[in-house]
């Protein structure tokens, strides 16, 4: 038998692929091997075992040995890894490492083992206690200690009693001395408080609803506080219950410590963790339990839909609409498609949670291609949070220079006093880019595309990141004359001191960027503020997802316009799940939530609906627009990507690229909607100067879509990175 296998799939960037003899009986497709090459030995995967090889029989060099037992790649894993080769162009090397934690591709991550220490069954522990000398204390002692069936850690018998007492016993024949395998265990410090409630009848319908449904896809769409975490974990037992395994997604899971305990608290050592936060150690033990069949749920972000799991019965993806889940490295693979298709390949469903679905997604189920199965009711009949907009250009009418609002104020006061905890929230994407009349709240927009303009510093202009049309800087406001024009958004830093200042004896968290660095930072913030170590908690994009604080009675939001001007197609779609699921911290428990939200255009369209958790209209309006304006989820933005280090190098390729790319849409100038080069808009990052063809292609041209992959994976070289992007979850 003979077995192709590619070596370096660690660093590879193209696949080397190499016949080998096989003379052991565990290779198996997926088996990870060593193999003699050149001079030296490599290690590879093996992809395909076949009976004849193009070689001459007697060239062929053996496999040497195999890494493990098992294939750490199971059958679907390398089914599902050629079918990521097809759609997106890239190399099975680079598909493969998708599959392995990157600790275990080199290597260097082992099984801990550990010595293990058991009592010898049937042995008279009395009989040899008498027989042992009086001063041979501990001895004694430690044989008193020890319990048949229990088994004990070698180090630990040592510390207490000494290395040579266990050795004097273990020479007696009382001990047998094991080496074995010990799992590293990651978040062994989780309380897990297990909360027993019974179900509403509202999670009772969503249950049965998706039990019912024949389609794969289910949308599940609930309100923040409608207790959707609930319905997770019962729809997981069942699963368990029946003898499959379970793949649970969430955004980011050092954001989710909740939903961690209360999975160890049901599923105990069943759980596995898969996250980037863990230690190399840690990581490989998590991989392997799961790959072995002994964890039966895995959970962990967007690189956890690779998990090994085998005969998978539910895929749950929570906050799908979180830009998290979509790929920024090659392959740019969207995860949704990754675990529709792991559903379709294990014939069970996939589970797609959000209080604010993607448009995409509320699309299809409105199509009837998902399930959708709606829960409109917090949990006990709790009231979403009354939401106050607070008129900033009002407020600046005032004199109010300050970065809240006179309501804001007012509502922190009540809030702090009545002893119960605020959060403030600031939009910090994008910060800086975009421009304001602070007097109106008038935000420039191109003419073409009705997405906001970009400042760019050099040359003091305006510009569209979709069609790169560039429009003069204002000297003054087209909408009211005013020249008080100015950059949107200010600092975390800068609003706890101002805080500081207006509410001394508070005591304020602040959670960003700067404040998370270290691995457990997000989780000590947490911690520290749902333990009520602190009154207000200022953040980014961070305190928006997931958490559930029951004695937050009030949020804050400093600049609800940031994300609406974003020069993104999805700026509203963005603006509206934030305000959303940012007010949705708000009165969760008990006591009943309020919101202040701040902004310079009280009367856009986009907040009125979030204001009135109006979700199906702001949906209705939202696609009548990217209808007429042809985009997605009506066209699919295709965006190739040219960067060198060397700018004209870079030219050259663009210019290469760009005319491969025009004779396929001269071919089929009807599928196109948009094509043109250009520089990109950050024309330099990490010094790689960056040029892109951009189009807009009709729906359903998947086949011309292939071929744009194919030119561009033609043309990239060791010196330009040439790669395709579909709907880039940013145009910068
Ligand atoms: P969502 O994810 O939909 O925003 P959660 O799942 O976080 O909501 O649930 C909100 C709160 O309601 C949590 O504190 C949760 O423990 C609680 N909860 C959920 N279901 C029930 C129930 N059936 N009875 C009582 N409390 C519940
Ligand atoms: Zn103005
Ligand atoms: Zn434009």
């Amino acid at each position: 038998m003979i077995a192709e296998v590619i070596v370096d799939v660690a660093v590879s960037e193209v696949d080397r692929v190499f016949d080998y003899k096989i003379d052991c009986d565990n290779v198996f497709v997926g088996s990870r091997v060593v193999v003699p090459f050149g001079r030296t030995f490599k290690s590879g995967i093996v992809v395909d075992i076949k009976q004849t090889s193009a070689y001459p029989e007697d060239k062929l060099k053996r496999i040497l040995r195999t890494v493990e037992d098992t294939p750490a790649l199971t059958e679907e894993c390398m089914q599902l890894a050629k079918a990521i080769v097809k759609r997106y162009h890239v190399p099975m090397a680079l598909s493969l490492r998708l599959f392995l934690p990157a600790e275990m591709r080199t290597g260097k991550v082992r099984e801990k083992n550990r010595n293990v220490v058991t009592l010898v069954q049937g042995c008279d522990k009395d009989k040899i206690l008498s027989e042992l000398k009086k001063n041979a204390v501990k001895q004694i002692a430690l044989l008193s200690f020890v319990e048949e069936g229990k088994k004990y850690l070698l180090s630990d018998l040592s510390k207490t009693y000494g290395a040579q007492a266990v050795k004097a016993l273990e020479e007696k024949g009382c001990f047998t001395i094991n080496e074995e395998r010990i799992n590293r265990s990651p978040y062994t410090g989780l309380d897990e408080n297990f909360k027993q409630v019974n179900l509403s009848a509202e999670q009772n319908k969503a249950i049965e609803s998706i039990l019912k449904s024949d389609k794969t896809v289910q949308l599940l769409h609930g309100v923040t506080g409608s207790g959707k975490t609930e319905v997770y974990l019962n729809l997981i037992k069942r699963t368990v219950n029946s003898g499959k395994t379970a793949l649970m997604l969430v955004p980011e899971i050092a954001l989710t410590p909740q939903m961690l305990s209360q999975l160890r608290a049901r599923f105990s050592s069943a759980v596995a963790i898969l996250h980037s936060g863990l230690s190399a150690g840690e990581k490989f033990d998590e991989w392997w339990r799961i790959r072995s069949g002994e964890a039966k749920v895995a959970v962990g972000a967007r690189s956890a839909v690779f998990a090994p799991l085998e005969n998978l019965g539910l895929i749950i993806i929570d906050e799908e609409h979180d830009g998290s889940y979509e790929s920024e490295t090659n392959p740019r693979y969207s995860t949704v498609d990754i675990a529709k298709y792991r559903a379709a390949y294990n014939g069970c469903k996939l589970i797609l949670g959000s209080a604010t679905p993607k448009v995409e997604s509320y699309l299809l189920a409105k199509e009837g291609k998902y399930n959708l199965v709606e829960m409109k009711n917090r949990i006990n009949g709790k009231q979403l949070p009354e939401i106050i907009i607070a008129d900033m250009k009002r407020e600046l009418r005032r004199g109010n220079h300050m970065e809240f609002s006179r309501a804001l104020i007012d509502e922190l006061t009540d809030c702090l006093n009545s002893g119960n905890q605020a959060m403030i929230f600031l939009n910090r994407r994008g910060y800086s880019q975009q421009i304001i009349c602070k007097d109106c709240g008038y935000v420039p927009k191109c003419k073409e595309c009705d997405v906001s303009l970009n400042y760019h510093s050099v040359g003091n202009v305006l510009k569209c990141h979709y069609c790169n049309t560039t429009y003069n800087m204002l000297s003054a406001c087209p909408e009211c004359g005013s020249t008080n024009i100015g950059f949107m958004g200010t600092g975390t830093q800068k609003v706890v001191t101002r805080l500081n200042e207006l509410f001394p004896k508070a005591r304020i968290l602040r959670m960003d960027n700067d404040t998370t660095q270290n691995k457990d930072g997000h989780f000590k913030i947490l911690k520290k503020f749902s333990s009520h170590e602190a009154d207000i908690l200022v953040g980014t994009q961070m305190i928006a997802k997931g958490h559930d604080f029951p004695a937050v009675t009030l949020v804050g939001i400093l600049d609800a316009d940031m994300s609406l001007y974003f020069s993104d197609y999805r700026s509203g779609e963005r603006t509206f799940q934030l305000i959303t699921q940012v007010s949705g911290r708000s009165g969760r428990a008990d006591k009943k939530g309020k919101v202040v939200l701040q902004t310079y255009s009280p009367e856009n369209s986009i907040l009125q609906y979030a204001v009135r958790y109006d979700y199906v209209g702001f949906f209705n309006k939202e696609c009548s627009i990217r209808k007429m304006t042809n985009f997605p989820p009506f066209a699919l933005i295709v965006r190739v990507m040219v960067e060198s280090g060397d700018d004209e190098l870079a030219l050259e390729k663009l210019k290469e690229v760009y005319l491969n790319i025009k004779e396929i849409y001269d071919n089929n100038k009807q599928a196109f909607l948009f094509f043109n080069k250009m520089r990109s808009p950050i024309k330099r990052i990490k010094n790689k100067y960056r040029y892109q063809v951009l189009m807009r292609l009709k729906c359903g041209n998947g086949k011309i879509l292939d071929e744009i992959y194919t030119v561009a994976e033609k043309a990239k070289d060791n010196k330009t990175l040439v790669y395709v992007e579909e709907n880039p979850g940013s145009m910068s």
